[in-house]
């Protein structure tokens, strides 16, 4: 482990909730199949039918910045602000996110996202990962298009996929906002909802030019695991 390379101040004992934190392999996107430092804030301000992370839904300890740095292995190049979500605690995480970017430490940083929570003044050097929520999560009545504004061409749009009609939905989303042109585009079956196989025949019948994903971790580890 590094050494801290700052002072902590009084002020930083309550810096950002963390719900847990633990260097596994990542198991989603671009960056999948490489090893990744994951800080999962806690509480999330929505419901997605199929949550996978039902225990940072309200859970989360405040930790210092330096309590958040130290338990990040030198050697990792990767981390990754997940939740939970992690906008809630949107100061804190652009500031964390700017200190891992920058030397000494010098990590690429992803900021994964429900999408519903503004994403301006994220910044640059942040690869975001932003859901666009569908019907089947119960959550699919935000303004996910005013974020559209905020992504660059290597950042990625998620969108995760329970059924035929989320896969509609997904398609109307990707025509009506040209989405292949602002970024790249994740599809990911809900664990256990929609066969891989199904969703690729749709994908290539619609022509869309997308991302089919797994989650990698859920296969090495099993479904319910948490911490990996
Ligand atoms: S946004 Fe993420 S953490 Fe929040 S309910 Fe949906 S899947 Fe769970």
């Amino acid at each position: 482990m590094h050494k801290p390379f700052y002072k902590m101040t009084p002020n930083e004992s309550k810096f950002l909730r963390v719900s847990e934190s633990y260097t596994s392999v990542q198991g989603e996107g671009s960056h999948s199949g490489l090893p990744c430092h994951f800080i999962r804030t806690g509480v999330c301000d929505i419901r997605c039918s199929w949550c996978d992370t039902p225990q940072a839904l309200s859970s989360g300890d405040f930790w210092s910045k330096e309590k958040i740095l130290e338990t990040i292995p030198a050697w990792i190049r990767l981390v990754q602000i997940t939740g939970g979500e992690p906008l809630i605690q949107k100061a804190s995480v652009i500031e964390l996110s700017t200190i891992l970017a920058a030397e000494p430490l010098g990590k690429k940083v992803l900021l994964e996202t429900g999408g519903h929570r503004s994403l301006e003044g994220i910044p640059e050097s942040v690869h975001i990962v932003m859901d666009i929520k569908l019907p089947g999560s119960g959550e699919d009545n935000h303004a996910f298009e005013k974020n559209f504004q905020y992504l660059k061409r290597s950042d990625e749009i998620k969108f995760v996929i329970k059924d035929q009609q989320d896969f509609e939905k997904t398609v109307s989303w990707i025509r009506e906002y040209k989405l292949d042109k602002i970024c790249n585009l994740l599809l990911s079956p809900v664990w256990g909802s929609v066969k891989l196989e199904k969703l690729v025949t749709w994908m290539l019948e619609e022509s869309i030019d997308a991302r089919i994903q797994t989650q990698l971790h859920k296969i090495i580890w099993g479904a319910d695991a948490t911490g990996v």
